[in-house]
């Protein structure tokens, strides 16, 4: 089995607090959260970033965005990041979308 973190809440090996699942991706709550509603949305099958991102797969993510966005009652506004890479600030090396809402967001970041 993978040593991948977010590959074993993908295969509930690890509990999360899922708000959203379909045969392909998986959205969870952010154990540390920078927003009152931070979510990750994950593949599940592994990738390491958006570089390796197929167009269907990305199509199934953007689906699931909208189907959460609607769910979640993002409708006064929110954000989608996906940090890529040491300098981009990943930490986990399994692509996933943070969602975060409920707050003003600042910009630029950091
Ligand atoms: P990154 O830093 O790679 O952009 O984002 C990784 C995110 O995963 C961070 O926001 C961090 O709080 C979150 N995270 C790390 N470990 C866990 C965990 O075990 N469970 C959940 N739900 N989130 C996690
Ligand atoms: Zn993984």
């Amino acid at each position: 089995m993978s040593e991948c973190l977010f590959c074993k809440i993908a295969a509930k090996q690890i509990p999360a607090k899922v708000v959203y699942e379909d045969d392909y991706t998986l959205a969870f709550y952010d154990i540390n959260p920078q927003a009152p509603k931070h979510l990750l949305l994950i593949p599940k099958l592994h990738l390491e970033n958006i570089l390796g991102l197929a167009d269907d797969t990305a199509a199934h993510m953007l689906a699931a965005m909208r189907c959460i966005a609607s769910e979640q009652d993002f409708s006064q506004g929110f954000r989608v990041v996906a940090n890529t890479g040491e300098q981009g600030g990943q930490t986990v090396y399994h692509l996933h979308w943070h969602l975060l809402s409920g707050r003003h967001l600042g910009w630029p970041p950091g």
